[in-house]
């Protein structure tokens, strides 16, 4: 029996719905894990739709069948918008649209079993037992997850494969651990404490309150070890520290510490200019901030090659890949920015903030050269060879602060699930667990995604965006690209780049799940 895929589709609607989605943020699944070519999850859900439902002009004369088509059509138009799908507890009750989808899904497997179709979409036990004999969706290149994640909202099964296990481990996120753990109330003992027996739960409600819960506790525990690294200024929490990278000048004369600086503005908001201005004293070069219409000076360095703001000669970028190669990069902190009541603030830098910075002492990092290819990957045409040449010392401390409390998380996780009445029968989520060890796992995969995300926000590749006043993440396209000016984030703070607004994403995104 032809289906309605090999016949017609409101293409349309279809399109339109998956052009908006890319504007979606949050609480959408994408923003669970960052993945590039991440499919619309509109068009999958109508694919999956109308590859399992009959065409009408199989089994109605010809006029019926028509209207019987664009009643399908109808139902797709409303499938694939985002806004009645979002909720998955409106999507699946009365009147929801995908209770609706599943019934029509369960009304062409009956007919093509021959057995007796579902009475309604209230018929929930009969659309339940049609759709699992189902065709299970198979997708051996899941890649973002849209697909198995589209059919399991349909309640379909599907099966998923990657080569690529960060598109596994995003794949199992999306779709696999938050059913494991559907309807299980949080463990932790803040929720414990004040559980009422009318708490319900529903799908990774509770999953994504104990990702909150222990997230926090990261928090409080890393500034307990190093929020030393991280001072207020005047009184105002920190947003971001802009640095400039530096060479020396090649004038044999000068030889000033030059800082390459791409642009200087920290805000372009219409009636909030606001610039750093370089200004030279006794041949070395000091910042201040100033507000107006735009910076007296653009930038120090271009894609030609750069300027010595001390002695005007100009700095070619051979001699700056020469002095990077040697190891002689330096940074200068060109300005701060803080967080009050009013908004953001722009601050001159202070040389306690410089040295506090400069004073971080990493204990590991990633010493991993990475490929050397100058088109997608440019730092390392600067020097900047290793994975750890992306970082400030006080980036690759607090990275490596937060990665090794996620360790600690699960194992406080494990207890809590213990005390909880999860069993303990030691049986890791690889291998289907179900009990305390598998949920202090499940937690801890998303705790690392907020790594995952927290690490796309606190590399030297991040640059400071002035239009959005934010820093930009590091992958804003698929490449490396060598930056000049970088914005380091402050993780303690409540902006982007800090580790709050990260589980934040994470859990958003996991409390919408349809599992
Ligand atoms: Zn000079």
């Amino acid at each position: 029996m032809r289906k309605l895929i090999e016949v017609a589709l409101p293409l349309e609607a279809i399109n339109r719905e998956s052009a908006r989605e890319k504007s979606i943020r949050h609480g959408h699944p994408s923003t669970l894990h960052l993945w590039w070519a991440r499919r619309p999850l509109a068009s999958a859900r109508a694919v999956l739709f109308a590859s399992l439902v009959d065409d009408p002009g199989e089994y109605l004369p010809e006029e019926e069948a028509r209207r019987e088509r664009q009643r399908l059509f109808d139902l797709m138009e409303r499938l694939v918008d985002w806004d009645l799908v979002k909720d998955p507890e409106g999507a699946e009750g009365e009147n929801g649209v995908i209770r609706e989808a599943r019934y029509e899904i369960a009304r062409s497997l009956a007919r093509a079993l021959g057995e007796a179709p579902p009475a309604s979409p209230k018929d929930e036990e009969r659309i339940e037992a049609l759709l699992e004999k189902a065709p299970p969706v198979l997708d051996p290149f899941a890649g973002g997850g849209t697909i198995p994640l589209e059919a399991q909202r349909l309640g379909l099964k599907a099966y998923a494969s990657d080569l690529n296990p960060v598109a596994v481990l995003i794949n199992k996120a999306l779709v696999e651990i938050p059913a494991r753990f559907a309807g299980q109330p949080p463990v932790n003992p803040g929720y414990r404490a004040k559980a009422q027996a009318t708490d319900r739960f529903p799908r990774a409600k509770g999953l994504a309150q104990d990702v909150r819960h222990y997230g926090a506790w990261m928090r409080e525990e890393a500034r307990r070890r190093i929020g030393h690294l991280y001072p207020d200024l005047e009184g105002k929490r920190v947003i971001a520290w802009l640095w400039a990278r530096t060479v020396a000048c090649p004038n044999p004369a000068c030889r000033a510490e030059a800082p390459l600086v791409r642009s200087f503005w920290l805000s372009k908001k219409k009636g909030k200019e606001v610039f750093v201005v370089p200004e030279v004293q006794e041949g070395r070069v000091h910042f201040r901030v100033e507000r107006g219409k735009e910076p007296p000076v653009e930038g120090t360095v271009n894609r030609r090659g750069g300027r010595c703001l001390v002695c005007g000669a100009p700095i070619s970028l051979d001699h700056v890949r020469k002095e990077g190669k040697a190891g002689r990069l330096g940074a200068r902190l060109m300005a701060v920015v803080t967080e009050g009541p009013g908004g953001r603030n722009y601050h001159a830098p202070t040389l306690e903030h410089e040295e506090v910075a400069k004073g971080a002492v990493p204990w590991w990092k990633p010493d991993i050269e990475f490929t050397k290819n100058s088109r997608h990957m440019t730092p390392w045409v600067y020097g900047l060879e290793s994975f750890s040449d992306l970082f400030t010392p006080r980036q690759l401390v607090a990275l490596t602060t937060f990665a090794d409390l996620v360790a600690e998380a699960r194992e406080q996780v494990y207890r809590d699930a213990l005390e909880a009445g999860l069993p303990d029968d030691g049986l890791p989520l690889a291998e289907g667990g179900r009990g305390a060890r598998a949920y202090a796992e499940a937690a801890g995969v998303y705790l690392a995604f907020g790594i995952s995300k927290l690490l796309d926000r606190s590399s030297s590749l991040c640059v400071w965006d002035a239009g959005w006043v934010k820093i930009a993440h590091v992958f804003n396209r698929q490449a490396l690209p060598m930056t000049w000016d970088y914005a380091e984030a402050n993780p303690f703070g409540e902006a982007t780049g800090s580790w709050e607004g990260m589980v934040e994403w994470v859990a958003k995104a996991l409390e919408a799940l349809p599992a």
